[in-house]
C-alpha cells in the first residue's frame, strides 16, 4: 500500500490561467481595482495606478487572441477599462489617461463607439482651454469586476461577454463622475473633429 506524500492539488483562488505567481509568497494588494495577489516582482506602468502582479495579468490579457489585434473595439475597451480602474496618483499623465480612457468606455458603452468621437478621444487631445480636464476622485470597485475575472473564464468565446461585462462594471463605478465624462465628450472641440 503506498500511502500519498503530498496533499491533492487544489485549484486555488489565485490560480489564472496559466498563472505561475506563487500562493504561499507574501501578497499585495492592487492599488487600483483592489485585487490580492500574490507579490510579483514584474515591472508596471508608470502613471497607471497598477500592482506589478495585477500588471502581468493585464500584459497576460492584452496577449490573448481575443485582445490582441490594436485597434480592434475589444482591445481598446480592454485598455479603456484597465486604464479607467487603475487611476493612479493625480498628475498630469494621469489627468489626461484617466479622462482619455473614461471618454472611451463612455463611447463605447453608451455611444456605439462613434467614430468622429473617437478620433480625438484615442489620439489628439483638443486644446486644454476648450476642455477642462481635470482629476476625478476615483470611486471605489469593490462592487466591479477586474482582469482576474476576464482571464478566468478560462475559454477565448466567452472573452468578449466577460470583458464587456467588467468594463461596465467599471464604468458603473465610475456613476459620480459620468456627467463631467459626458460634458467632456460633447465639448464643441470635440463633435466637430
Ligand atoms: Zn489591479
Amino acid at each position: 500500500m503506498t500511502l500519498a506524500t503530498s496533499a491533492p492539488a487544489r485549484a486555488r483562488p489565485d490560480a489564472v490561467r496559466g498563472t505561475t505567481l506563487d500562493a504561499t509568497r507574501s501578497r499585495t494588494t492592487c492599488p487600483g481595482c483592489g485585487l490580492v495577489l500574490p507579490l510579483h516582482t514584474g515591472p508596471t506602468h508608470a502613471y497607471v495606478g497598477a500592482s506589478p502582479a495585477c500588471w502581468e495579468l493585464y500584459r497576460r490579457l492584452k496577449a490573448d487572441p481575443f485582445a490582441r489585434r490594436e485597434g480592434s473595439p475589444l482591445r481598446r475597451l480592454v485598455v479603456d477599462a484597465y486604464a479607467a480602474q487603475h487611476p493612479g496618483s493625480p498628475n498630469r499623465r494621469s489627468v489626461q489617461s484617466v479622462a482619455v480612457h473614461l471618454m472611451g468606455l463612455c463611447v463605447r458603452l453608451e455611444r456605439e463607439g462613434e467614430q468622429r468621437r473617437l478620433v480625438p478621444v484615442d489620439g489628439r487631445m483638443p486644446p486644454r482651454k476648450t476642455m477642462d480636464l481635470h482629476w476625478l476622485a476615483p470611486p471605489d470597485f469593490a462592487r466591479a469586476g477586474t482582469v482576474a475575472d476576464v482571464l478566468a473564464t478560462g475559454a477565448d468565446d466567452r472573452y468578449p461577454v466577460a470583458a464587456e461585462a467588467w468594463a461596465r462594471s467599471v464604468w458603473a463605478a465610475w456613476a459620480p463622475h459620468h456627467a463631467t465624462v459626458r460634458g467632456w465628450l460633447d465639448a464643441p472641440c470635440v463633435a466637430i473633429r
